[in-house]
């Protein structure tokens, strides 16, 4: 099982943040930013290349919600998908990043 498959059978602790039937939002162990959260589908899937657009259709509100529940809907904050080797995905389980409560640089983190 892999780390956030673990996390979200509650094998592993997280600071969860908000969750449904389908996806799970928790802080990152190592931030990059002031607020710094993933969000997952809590059935595994590898990565963006291989999410079916349905999926991504019913995570994209549910990222919306996380963004208005943590306030950075009014302030702002920068999603991110890494997505294999020269993307730096680390984790091969989709995950968003959501970063902000902090004006992010660009293009650099
Ligand atoms: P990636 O490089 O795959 O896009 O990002 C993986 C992210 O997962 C990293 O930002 C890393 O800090 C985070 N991470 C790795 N293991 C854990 C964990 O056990 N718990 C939490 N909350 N975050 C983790
Ligand atoms: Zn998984």
């Amino acid at each position: 099982m892999c780390i956030f498959c673990k996390i979200v059978a509650g094998e592993i602790p997280a600071n969860k943040v908000m969750e449904n039937e389908e996806f799970l939002a928790f802080h990152d162990i190592n931030p990059k930013a002031p607020i710094h959260i993933l969000i997952i589908p809590k059935h595994h899937v590898e990565n963006f290349q291989s999410t079916p657009p349905e999926l991504m259709a019913k995570m994209t509100p549910f990222i919306q919600e996380v963004a208005k529940k943590l306030e950075l809907d009014k302030t702002g904050y920068r999603l991110i998908v890494n997505n294999g080797e020269d993307g730096g995905q680390e984790v091969m389980h989709l995950h968003f990043h959501m970063l902000g409560g902090a004006k992010l640089s660009w293009p650099y983190l």
